[in-house]
């Protein structure tokens, strides 16, 4: 008879979050001629830099264990009615988009789309997302999606500044912008070297103002005319950059009829929860002329080879790789998800259902407005959509307020209250209660909104600001309002999109690993999504707790003595991180410490965060076999030592090897006074091998989108934290509304520690796992980037390897000698993988020609052969090209990815069967994935930029 422990082993999550089984594991071991897990740790990772101890983390559990864990700590949150505003809303997420796209893997596990072909579901919903703000706030252009609203503002100051014509340095900012917008645009402004002033939003603009930034409706609740702003500003050459509400926007004259440049704001209220600070879509629009330098994301209109409409990315990778150290912007992860959800909203509203939305929220605040005055309560807000300040008490309210479990927001005798979609009359009710101390009317009776307001209001929106233009006339916002349509919808989308779903989505450096269904559970309970970022601490305690829990785990598992939870992407982190280290130097006195040595095969957003902090960025070379030269840095290190503020590296290299020599390159580092900044998003190759605090580094980011279990959700959200040894954590960022430290360092997220609702995943991700189970994973991981490498190195060269042949947790294949000896580029490649069923790898980052595979721990062997078979074949498509069978131009792989249209044409006249385009091998008999469009013209699309819903008579619908 089997003992009770061995009977408890089917629950043990690491089986399944790891792929192959343990006998799949020691086949492949043998591959690779080793006889463990650990031995072929040894042969592949520098002793220098082993840490041999167990980590201090928690767990493992089970899942069911785990989930009734969090679900106690989740319970010492309080969810009160939240009528605090400042840019976060209440609202009712249409359970139709609830379940099928927040909650549904076919939307959450998807990638960034730069596989055009096969996302052509998500592109079409960011498409609306872009029409949708481009309607609402009444400008020409938009992009996709930026990570909060107080960043989108930054990045407006600095669009404008490369805009405008004014020489002037100074950006101005409206009094009532909330002020959590105002702390990130300060922090910004300080190293591009602008003064930020303040002042009313219509006073007078001081000399050598090249922006000014408006917010309407105000954080008090004041609409503003824009109109002679506008016209002030310009006169003086400079730009209106408007922050404003998308709601408020289906009312009010919006911001592009009254002469703004630059729109921005949060898109949260439609649809999104507040998940006590994010993650949610921000927006950013502006005028057509300064689309071409538009941060972030924009999805723009092609056509694909048979002629047909597709979509893809514009201006793909400008920001990333192109521009480096000269960009402006490091937007990478963004809010994708996010962003369609809110599209989705937009599109199952339509324009009468958001009309009627925002209707509802003004007349109810209207009701309590006239109430207010009635009851001679001194109301400060003057024009108004949907939030209210007046005088009084706050004492006395806030203690029957919260008795009543509401919040308001409270700032000496000010109080604000803010309404939305899910506030009732009776809640009105309650809110007269709570202001007045009484639920009687003047008659003695209890006080009914309905019966006695029903024609009772304050209208607060004066004639002159009403809007008149239509708005979302397009046929996607007038077609899907039943639910059987909009799931049909959502369902047809989805079905576009490749996602992991489907198969192995190989994209090195970017770990599209398991994110396990119980992982993502706790993202839509109440407790963690309905929570106001700004509640006060004691409804929050269950928050809290998880977020210290996740702090110490994340600072033992880097090795680093404090962690910040703020930034809301890697490349926020690296800001955030070199943020740091330059409050660092100040405090030294050694501000002038601004060089930041980077190796040239740095990701993009290396540099760019780095020439955003006002840093300059020397390029340090690698040497043949992808290390960074090391006489080469001394040689940098030496030149600027006096001036020496950083260096930053990624570990394992972006070229997939660890660098036998990184504790070499930090102690030169410090040797010269800099700071050593550890790139974290390969930290899959070192979590519970290695720790960077270790190493010797100072300060590093976490993907934790991709080490730590949050799904891509197609092109974001993510999160971003930053560890750090312990004579920076002073300087870590802070917050002006919720202070997290006792730092005098700006923030860089809206929100105190950005997008909290998703950190339950690798909170459980963690605890799930616990200490084997998280270096098994890693073990694993390098288990499979080893073992495809070995299958394939014979038909690809791998291109770099370290000690003993191997690779970390990925591999480079290079293409550029079989591109010279038959014309087959990369491109070719990744597209005809799409016929075998498979997301093509990374191509041309970090070595321009090649393909870098990243399989992770989480792929079942069979998948890992499935792939293996589908190179090999290709390898024999490509040396049928090379034996001269036919021209690279006749191949299959030049005219992939094959579509049904492709089949299904009456005529066949390629030099390949119709069996060899789409079933080249017999996996894609048992299942067959579909590109929904042939290959997409990038060109074609980027010379005719268009980023609207094409028009009626292109538009297919469903
Ligand atoms: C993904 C990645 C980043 C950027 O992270 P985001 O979350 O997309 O902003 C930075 N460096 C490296 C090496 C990466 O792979």
């Amino acid at each position: 008879m089997r003992p009770l422990n061995e009977l408890l082993q089917t629950d043990d999550f690491t089986s399944r979050h790891i792929g192959p089984t343990e006998a799949e594991q020691a086949e492949m071991l043998a591959a690779l001629g080793v006889s463990s897990l650990d031995e072929l740790v040894e042969s592949t990772l520098p002793e220098s830099i082993r840490f041999g101890g167990e980590l201090q983390v928690g767990g493992p559990v089970t899942e069911a264990q785990a989930l009734a864990d969090l679900k106690a700590v989740a319970a010492k949150n309080k969810v009160f009615r939240s009528y605090i505003g400042m840019g976060y809303s209440g609202t009712h997420v249409p359970p139709v988009i609830l379940r099928n796209m927040l909650e549904n893997p076919g939307w959450y596990t998807a990638y960034t789309p730069y596989q055009a072909e096969i996302s052509q579901g998500r592109l079409e919903m960011l498409l609306n997302f872009q029409q949708m703000v481009m309607d609402l706030t009444g400008m020409p252009v938009s992009n996709a999606s930026l990570l909060d609203e107080a960043t989108a503002a930054a990045e407006a100051m600095t669009l404008a500044r490369r805009q405008v014509k004014s020489k002037g340095n100074v950006f101005y900012v409206a009094d009532d912008v909330h002020p959590q917008t105002l702390d990130v645009v300060r922090t910004r402004a300080e190293y591009f070297g602008y003064e930020v002033a303040t002042g009313p939003a219509n006073g007078d603009i001081p000399e050598g103002t090249f922006a000014i930034l408006v917010q309407t409706p105000g954080t008090y609740g004041d609409l503003h005319d824009l109109s002679p702003i506008a016209e002030r500003i310009h006169a003086a050459q400079g730009a209106l950059i408007v922050a404003t509400d998308l709601l408020a926007c289906a009312l009010v004259t919006p911001p592009g009829e009254q002469g703004a440049d630059i729109v921005i704001g949060s898109a949260q209220r439609f649809g999104v929860p507040m998940g006590f600070g994010g993650p949610h879509a921000a927006f950013l629009a502006c005028r057509s002329e300064y689309q071409r330098s538009m941060p972030g994301r924009v999805i723009g209109v092609s056509k694909d080879a048979r002629g047909k409409t597709a979509l893809r990315m514009a201006m793909q990778t400008r920001e990333q790789h192109i521009r480096r150290e000269k960009a402006t912007s490091n937007i990478c992860t963004a809010q994708a998800l996010l962003a369609n959800m809110a599209a989705a909203y937009a599109v199952y509203h339509g324009p009468e259902g958001i009309r009627t939305i925002a209707e509802r929220v003004h007349r109810l605040t209207g009701i309590l407005a006239r109430f207010l005055a009635e009851a001679g309560v001194e109301v400060v807000t003057g024009n108004f959509f949907d939030t209210l300040t007046f005088k009084g008490d706050s004492v006395a309210i806030r203690a029957r307020a919260e008795a009543k479990g509401i919040n308001l927001r409270y700032e000496g005798d000010l109080i604000s209250v803010s309404l939305d979609e899910t506030v009732a009359p009776a809640d009105v009710e309650d809110l007269i209660e709570v202001i007045t101390g009484t639920r009687q009317n003047d008659q003695g009776q209890e006080f009914k909104v309905l019966s006695e307001y029903q024609h009772k209001f304050i209208s607060g929106i004066p004639e002159a600001l009403e809007r008149t233009s239509p708005y979302l006339t397009h046929p996607v916002f007038n077609t899907h309002h039943s639910e059987s349509a909009m799931l049909r919808y959502l369902k047809t989308l989805e079905n576009r999109d490749y996602s992991l779903v489907h198969g192995m989505i190989p994209l090195g450096s970017c770990t599209m690993k398991l994110n396990a269904t119980a992982e993502m559970i706790p993202v839509t309970w109440p407790e963690f999504g309905n929570l106001h970022p700004f509640a006060p601490a004691d409804q929050t305690q269950g928050y809290a707790q998880m977020l210290t829990e996740l702090e110490a785990w994340l600072a033992d598992i880097t090795g680093y003595d404090a962690v910040s939870l703020q930034p809301n992407s890697g490349a926020q982190g690296e800001y955030a991180g070199l943020l740091t280290i330059r409050k660092y130097h100040e405090s030294r006195g050694e501000g002038h410490r601004t060089v930041c040595l980077i190796p040239a095969s740095a990701h993009g957003t290396n540099p760019a965060s780095a020439a955003m902090l006002g840093m300059q960025v020397v390029v340090v070379k690698t040497d043949a076999n992808g290390n960074i030269d090391l006489d080469d840095l001394r040689a940098k290190a030496e030149q600027h030592s006096a001036n020496l503020g950083a260096l930053m590296i990624t570990y394992p290299s972006t070229h997939g090897v660890y660098e036998e020599h990184v504790t070499e390159v930090c102690e030169i580092i410090h040797a010269h006074g800099g700071q050593v900044y550890l790139d974290g998003a390969n930290m899959n190759a070192m979590v519970g091998l290695a720790k960077p605090g270790l190493i010797g580094s100072d300060v590093s980011h976490l993907n934790l989108h991709k080490t730590f279990a949050i799904p891509h959700g197609g092109g974001g959200p993510g999160m971003g934290p930053i560890g750090v040894k312990a004579h920076l954590a002073p300087f870590l960022p802070n917050h002006e509304v919720r202070p997290v430290s006792e730092s005098h360092t700006g923030a860089v997220s809206a929100a105190p520690f950005g997008s909290a609702s998703i950190l339950p995943i690798s909170y459980l991700y963690i605890r799930l796992l616990g200490p084997a189970g998280l270096k098994k994973a890693t073990q694993v991981a390098l288990l499979n980037a080893n073992y495809i490498a070995k299958k394939l190195g014979g038909a690809f060269p791998v291109l770099y390897t370290g000690r003993h042949e191997r690779v970390a947790h990925e591999c480079i294949l290079d293409i550029r000698p079989l591109k010279q000896a038959s014309g087959i580029t990369e491109e070719d490649i990744a597209k005809r993988l799409m016929d075998y069923g498979f997301h093509a790898p990374t191509m041309s980052f970090p070595v321009p020609g090649t393909l870098m595979i990243e399989p992770t721990e989480s792929e079942p062997k069979a998948e890992l052969d499935r792939f293996i078979d589908a190179m090999l074949n290709i390898r024999r498509e490509i040396q049928e090209v090379q034996d001269g069978l036919l021209k690279a131009e006749d191949s299959p792989l030049r005219h992939a990815p094959h579509t049904q249209d492709d089949l299904m044409a009456d005529e066949w006249n390629r030099a390949y069967s119709r069996e060899t385009a789409a079933f080249p091998t017999r996996a894609q008999r048992a299942w067959k994935y579909w590109p929904a469009v042939n290959r997409v013209d990038n060109v074609y699309g980027d010379r005719n930029f268009v980023c609207s819903c094409p028009p009626m008579e292109e538009w297919v619908g469903v």
